[in-house]
């Protein structure tokens, strides 16, 4: 193997891995460094997304649903199935073959597409080069013409809850649990601590979430949010804001581990909660360790993210940073883009990424999903916009499906009615605000999505009618603006 590169990716999650394939597919000789192992101490491929992230949690997600809807919903479908069970550790093993089976998948890609798969620990030299040392200790040098950093990011630990892997775990022990924890704390209540604890709780915890903000998903759109968290309490998700965490401590009781949580609760007072477990869900950071000599001239900014320019290019002259290593969303998709983006840069394309259309989801049942700007910032930016919102309980696939909670909220610019923004909370949300994204992308207007022939019945019918709702048009429901 020739020690020359024009590309070395350091990272293999979903920024590091799509970025050494879309180098390799323009023709650039490409490599990729990789340290992570699986349970068997194997190198693997795709980093947290795919190992400890968005793959096992929509697993687990799955399958506690599935459980959930067979021992709470199918009754009212008239399928009876008599006592349903959980067997814990084959749900976990499930999710593990899952993640050996995308871990193999982007090894066949790597092969098909040419790129060398490096396993070791990258770390930038000055002049471009890159010393890998591999799990024996072995250490080789590359040069490159382009390196890229994409070493992602890891959970954030908070002194009052130190975790120990076994009753306070972070979202990658919360992935591993092998039986249902009774009683559950989750400190965090954003996107992977409701996650995690819609998991455990359709499995029968009685799931606690403390959140030290006062307001519930304090980025998305308030409107959604807040019927999000009407319909996640109903669920039994008791969401608790305002409360902060003070201090753990695990002890003992009839043989069994608990750890006892202080907290300052929503009226300044000391309260205290004991739990089986408890998942520290406080957000994560950039990760560095290791990564950048220093002499290589990378600079970080203030936060510990490699600082980047709008184009990815780090403060070293061909080096470039991506994925959750840098500023903006940590979101899979968003470092994906960004790899693309650099590769083609690489090999002298002039692509460029819109940051202002990264839809943002939520896996709750149902999911919560955004695009664009909330009504939040807008008010806040002085825009001046209309809104069309729409309930899915009255969309005709929703009520079959029993799916008619939530809603449709859309916006669009008061005078050139261009969708500015899409929340949704309700079934499919993921894949609905996907569309409103690509018609974003083309710059529609809310008459545009509201003109296109929807299919009948669809979830979909909600995006149109909420389109049709900005101005007044809405078919199903009686309109505020009548137009
Ligand atoms: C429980 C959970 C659920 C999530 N769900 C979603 C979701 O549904 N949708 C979504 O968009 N995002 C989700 N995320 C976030 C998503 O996983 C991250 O945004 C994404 O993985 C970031 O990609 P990345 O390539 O930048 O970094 P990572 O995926 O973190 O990959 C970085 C890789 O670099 C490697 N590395 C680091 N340093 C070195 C080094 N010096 N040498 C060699 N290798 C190195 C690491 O081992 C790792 O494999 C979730 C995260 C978690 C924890």
């Amino acid at each position: 193997m020739s020690n020359k590169y024009d590309v070395i990716v350091i990272g293999s999650g979903p920024a590091g891995y799509v970025a050494a394939i879309r180098a390799a597919q323009l023709g650039l000789k490409t490599a990729c460094v990789e340290k992570w192992r699986d349970k068997d101490g194997k190198g693997v491929n795709g980093g947290t997304c795919l190992n400890v992230g968005c793959i096992p949690s929509k697993a687990l997600l799955d399958s506690s649903h599935k459980y959930h809807e067979a021992h709470a919903a199918f009754g009212g479908h008239g399928i009876s199935t008599g006592d349903v069970q959980i067997d814990v550790p084959s749900m976990i093993k499930r999710k593990d073959k899952i993640v050996k089976q995308m871990n193999s998948g982007i090894s066949g890609l790597f092969k098909a597409n040419k790129v060398d798969s490096l396993f070791g620990s990258g770390k930038l030299l000055a002049g471009k080069k890159v010393q890998v040392i591999d799990a024996d200790g072995n250490e080789s040098v590359y040069e490159a013409e382009n390196v890229i950093l994409a070493s992602g990011s890891v959970p954030v630990n908070i002194p009052p809850a130190p975790v120990d892997g076994e009753v306070i775990v972070d979202s990658t022990g919360a992935l591993e649990f092998q039986e249902v924890p009774e009683r559950l704390g989750v400190i965090g209540a954003g996107v992977i601590g409701l996650e995690l604890g819609s998991v455990w709780g359709r499995l029968g915890s009685k799931v606690v979430c403390l959140e030290a903000l006062d307001s519930f998903l304090a980025i998305m759109d308030q409107t959604i949010a807040k019927e999000a968290k009407k319909i996640l309490t109903k669920q039994g998700l008791d969401i608790r804001l305002s409360c902060r965490v003070t201090g753990t401590e695990v002890v003992e009781k009839g043989g069994k581990k608990e750890v006892v949580v202080t907290y300052t609760d929503q009226d300044g007072k000391d309260a205290t909660e004991t739990f089986d477990k408890l998942i520290v869900c406080v957000g994560r950071r950039p990760f560095t360790d290791g990564l950048l000599s220093e002499d290589c001239g990378v600079k970080l900014d203030e936060r510990g993210s490699i600082y980047v320019n709008d184009l990815c290019s780090t403060s070293a002259p061909g080096v470039w940073a991506i994925g959750d290593v840098v500023r903006g969303p940590m979101l899979a998709h968003k470092g994906s883009e960004e790899g693309v983006m650099v590769a083609e840069r690489i090999a002298g394309e002039k692509t460029v990424m819109n940051y202002d259309i990264i839809p943002n989801v939520i896996y709750t049942h149902p999911e919560i999903a955004a695009v664009g700007k909330t009504e939040e910032q807008l008010k806040a930016d002085g825009e001046e916009y209309k809104v069309g919102t729409f309930p899915f309980i009255a969309i005709g696939r929703a009520v079959a499906a029993d799916e008619g909670e939530g809603m449709v909220k859309m916006i669009a610019h008061e005078k050139t009615d261009r969708v500015l923004g899409c929340h949704i909370v309700g079934p499919n949300a993921a894949d609905l605000v996907q569309q409103v994204a690509i018609a974003m992308e083309f710059g529609s207007t809310a008459e545009d999505i509201g003109l296109t022939v929807f299919g009948h019945p669809t979830f979909s019918e909600a995006v149109k009618e909420a389109a049709l709702a900005v101005n007044g048009h809405a078919i199903h429901m009686p309109n505020r603006k009548k137009r």
